[in-house]
C-alpha cells in the first residue's frame, strides 16, 4: 500500500464526497487506493475524475461513486465474506478488501481477471480470491457468502447468487434491461427475499447462463 503522504485516492475520494457520500470507511478506503493503476497507461489522466474508464474487451471501470454507493449499501462491518461477481479492473474488489475480512472475485475474462490479481498483488492486498468463469453461478465451494456484489447488469436476480447468500445477508446488484437498471438491494429474511431500489445505474451485461445470452 502507498504511504499515507501519497494519498493516492484523495482527489477521488472528494470528488465523491462532494456528490453527498459520506460514509468514513468507504472514503477512506478509497483514499488510500491508487486508481490509475487499474486502467489501462492511456488512459491514467482520467483515472482521478469521478467517471466509468474504459479497460478494454468493452468493459470499464465503473464511476467512483457508484462503487461508494454500492459499497455503502453492502453495509460492511469487517467481518464478511464476501463475493464479487465481475472482478473487472479490480477497484471494487480492493475497496471490499480494505473493508471486509475475505473476498471472493469472479470474472469471465481470464485477460482482466489476471492483469487485476496483478494490481492488487501489488498493492499487497492479499485477502482476495480469483475465479476465472461464468458468475452468475456463483462459487458454490465457497459458499454461503454474507454480502454478493454483482458489477453487471442483470436481467434479473440469478437464483444461484441468492443461494449462495447466508441467511441475513445481502446481494447488492444492477438488475434490469441493458440500457438501464435499478441498483437493487437483495436481503435474505428467513429464506425469503426482501428487496428495495436504490437508484438508477447504467452497467455493462451480465453475461452468463443465469444472466444475459451472449451476443
Ligand atoms: N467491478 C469492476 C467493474 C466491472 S465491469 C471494477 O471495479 O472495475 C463488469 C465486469 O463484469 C466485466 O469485467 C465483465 O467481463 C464482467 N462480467 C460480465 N458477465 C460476467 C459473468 N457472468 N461472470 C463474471 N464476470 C462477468
Amino acid at each position: 500500500m502507498p504511504s499515507p503522504r501519497e494519498s493516492p485516492g484523495e482527489e477521488i475520494a472528494r470528488q465523491v464526497r462532494e456528490k453527498g457520500i459520506r460514509d468514513p470507511r468507504v472514503l477512506g478506503a478509497m483514499a488510500r487506493l491508487p486508481r490509475a493503476r487499474f486502467v489501462p497507461p492511456e488512459t491514467r489522466d482520467l483515472a482521478g475524475e469521478d467517471r466509468a474508464v474504459e479497460i478494454g474487451l468493452e468493459q470499464t471501470i465503473s464511476q467512483p461513486f457508484i462503487v461508494a454507493a454500492m459499497t455503502i449499501e453492502l453495509a460492511l462491518t469487517g467481518a464478511e465474506r464476501v463475493l464479487e461477481i465481475g472482478t473487472g479492473s479490480g477497484y471494487q474488489a480492493a475497496v471490499l478488501a480494505l473493508l471486509a475480512e475475505e473476498v471472493f472475485t469472479v470474472e469471465r475474462f481470464a485477460e482482466l481477471s489476471l492483469r487485476a490479481r496483478g494490481v492488487l498483488d501489488g498493492l499487497g492486498l492479499e485477502n482476495i480470491r480469483y475465479r476465472i468463469g461464468d458468475g452468475t453461478l456463483g462459487w458454490p465451494e465457497e459458499a454461503p457468502f454474507d454480502r454478493i456484489i454483482v458489477t453487471a447488469a442483470a436481467p434479473s436476480l440469478p437464483p444461484s447468487l441468492f443461494e449462495q447468500l447466508a441467511e441475513g445477508g445481502r446481494i447488492v446488484a444492477p438488475i434490469g434491461d441493458d440500457e438501464l437498471q435499478q441498483l437493487t438491494v437483495v436481503r435474505k429474511v428467513k429464506g425469503q427475499p426482501r428487496s428495495r431500489e436504490v437508484m438508477s445505474c447504467r452497467f455493462v451485461k451480465l453475461v452468463g447462463e443465469e444472466g444475459w445470452r451472449e451476443g
